[in-house]
């Protein structure tokens, strides 16, 4: 008899606001798909958890990106996330399917909710991950044994964790690590509706209003075009801005430039900034400092500019340029111009 008897499948949370499911979710099953393929004998199916109110009809979209079952869990008390009634649901859910594994997000909503699920079942739960895989060596014995990366001491060194004592074996995995496989309209899978048992409906916390920013920051991780400002732009920003207007992208920059306040939180790229993997990045007197690149190197192609040749950026750059950045700024946005013209 298997280790775990009863627990099987790989679940994703998918989060979802307003109905608009958010992008790391389809990663996640993408990914997941991969892995129940590199285990067959296990017999496994990638089975997506969608919470909120009023979108049952979504769950068509999400086994369109990947998942055989979607477990649907729709009441009012779940309109907009809140961690008390999200994370009973959730612990519910996994009481009554028994998931061998559940990924979610390494989103703000994804750290909140997942640990406290986690806390509740007494599973093990590795947080921020950026690759995952299975133990296959441990498949032939009937055990699913997720091996979670993730960076540690720094971002120096990468640690590969395995919780092989408790079910289910849970991580949150950072958005923009995985591909998001293309959407497939003709599959079918099996929807199941979840009612869950509400010890209370008194919120613990209450949520008096939502207010939407005022002006809604960008958001890098959906820009095509990256232009990211290291500590040798800080004199050439205005340049850099003008480099992304002209190719229709935006300004990213490292975290050396937002502590030193000439860039906002929300843009900062590498281990404790954004992922991102635009077509195109173009590093402007960034150093190639590992933290850094961790959010970066995914990029399809990859531009360096520093003055100093041996600077570790041009390591994983497709295309370096020696030189200084408020001189080559200027010729670049010329070319750019007549280019265009
Ligand atoms: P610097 O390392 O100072 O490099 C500046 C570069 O610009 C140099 O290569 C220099 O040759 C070049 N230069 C200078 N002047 C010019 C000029 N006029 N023209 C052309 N080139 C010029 N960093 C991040 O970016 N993101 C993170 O998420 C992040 N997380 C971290 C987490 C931890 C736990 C730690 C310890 C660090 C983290 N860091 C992060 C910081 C990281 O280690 C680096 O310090 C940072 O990335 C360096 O930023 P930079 O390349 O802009 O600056």
């Amino acid at each position: 008899m298997a280790k775990f008897d009863g627990y099987k499948d790989i679940y994703v949370f998918v989060e979802q606001k307003d109905g608009n499911i958010a992008d790391v979710g389809y990663e996640l099953i993408s990914e997941a798909r991969k892995l129940v393929a590199s285990m067959p004998e296990m017999g496994f199916n990638v089975v997506g958890v969608l919470l909120g109110s009023g979108i049952k009809d979504k769950a068509g979209e999400v086994i369109a990106h990947g998942a055989d079952k979607v477990i649907v869990v729709d009441d009012p008390l779940l309109k907009d996330y809140n961690t008390q009634f999200y994370a009973d649901a959730l612990t519910q859910v996994v009481n009554e399917f028994k998931p061998d594994s559940f990924l979610t997000g390494a989103t703000v909503e994804g750290r909140d909710l997942a640990p406290r699920v986690a806390a509740r079942l007494n599973a093990g739960l590795t947080a921020d991950a950026t690759k995952i895989a299975i133990d296959l060596d441990k498949v032939k014995d009937g055990e699913a044994l997720l091996l979670v990366t993730r960076p540690t001491f720094g971002g120096n060194l990468f640690g590969t964790i395995v919780c092989p004592n408790t079910r289910p074996q849970m991580a949150t995995i950072r958005p923009k690590v995985f591909d998001m496989a293309p959407v497939d309209e003709t599959r079918t899978g099996e929807v199941i509706e979840f009612a869950p048992k509400w010890e209370t409906t008194e919120p613990e916390v209450t949520i008096l209003e939502v207010e939407p920013k005022l002006a809604e920051g960008i958001d890098i991780t959906k820009a095509d075009i990256l232009i990211g400002a290291g500590r040798g732009a800080e004199g050439s920003l205005d340049y850099l801005n003008e480099v992304a207007k002209e190719l229709g992208g935006e300004v990213c920059a490292t975290r050396a430039v937002v502590e030193d306040g000439f860039a906002d939180k929300a843009v900062q790229v590498g281990q404790t900034g954004k992922t991102v993997r635009p077509t195109l990045y173009i590093a402007c007197g960034i150093s190639g400092a590992v933290q850094h690149v961790a959010g970066m190197e995914k990029s399809d192609f990859i531009i360096a500019i520093n003055r100093d040749p041996e600077a570790e950026i041009f390591k994983i750059a497709n295309l370096g340029y020696v030189g200084k950045i408020e001189e080559v700024m200027p010729l670049l946005v010329e070319e750019i111009k007549k280019a265009k013209a």
